[in-house]
């Protein structure tokens, strides 16, 4: 059985006294937790919190890298240099770096596979939009957004974490009920099903305004294997709630 995954994505938050704070108070509390957990941190801040991390259960991850592997890219940052602070996590693809740097669904394809070929292994997002979900296209997306991956990936794709993110639930407090949750990662595992016999060892995590008021319902599905956790895990009671709910 895949034991849970939570995983908080801080977004473009956090500050050198913010950080420090946050994680004494989340690894404080810890003691209970059984699932694997990771906190997804901006890059400026990765050597801070993986000193801060350091001998706890909390894995390190990384938002963002680039599709490129070194050189004249001002500004980017590279899966090696990812793994030179430990980096275990990558977030691939989010909704946000697709809609607002317009990230295809073939640069998230070869960002997933730098981030394999690095060592670390890449939370792949997919989600439709609202509009989306309304035209009835809800599977075609995230089925034509995995395929990419796939298709990059070959027989590594067993190794990647595919995080099922409806982009109208994203930071809105809207959240897809655990029946809607279930049925789109039930259509992913299928798919991944097709593409290797290893399909039961990728965790798909569900994100999208995830609290933990509907933590416990979320994750008693039986493909919802953990959680990406955006503004709740901004907040250290909120997250190890979740954390312990992933534990049960
Ligand atoms: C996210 O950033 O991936 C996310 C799910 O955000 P939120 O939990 O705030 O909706």
């Amino acid at each position: 059985m895949r034991s849970k995954l939570m995983v908080g994505n801080w977004k473009m938050n956090g500050s050198l006294m913010a950080n420090a704070s946050l994680l004494a108070d989340v690894l404080a509390g810890m003691a209970d937790v059984q699932c694997r957990a990771a906190v997804c941190v901006p890059a400026v801040y990765l050597a801070q919190v993986q000193t801060l991390l350091a001998g706890s259960a909390m894995g390190l991850g990384a938002q963002d890298l680039s599709a490129h592997e070194a050189g004249a890219y001002t500004g980017e940052v590279s899966a090696d240099m990812l793994r030179d602070f430990a980096v275990r996590y990558c977030i691939i693809g989010h909704s946000e770096r697709r809609q607002y740097h317009a990230e295809s669904d073939v640069t998230v394809a070869i960002k997933a596979q730098r981030a394999l070929a690095a060592g670390i292994t890449p939370i792949v997002c997919v989600g439709e939009s609202l509009a989306e979900r309304e035209a009835g296209q809800t599977e075609a997306v995230v089925k034509r957004q995995l395929a990419a991956v796939i298709h990059a990936n070959g027989h590594c794709i067993s190794e990647i974490v595919v995080a099922y993110e409806p982009v109208w639930a994203i930071g809105t407090g809207l959240t897809a009920t655990p029946e809607q949750a279930q049925a789109v990662h039930a259509v992913l595992r299928a798919q991944l099903q097709a593409a290797t016999a290893h399909a039961d060892r990728v965790s798909i995590l569900y994100g999208g305004s995830m609290n933990p008021a509907n933590a416990a319902s979320l994750l008693a599905q039986p493909d919802v294997d953990g959680g990406l956790i955006g503004g709740a895990s901004l907040k250290a009671p909120d997250f190890l709630s979740m954390l312990k709910a992933a534990s049960r």
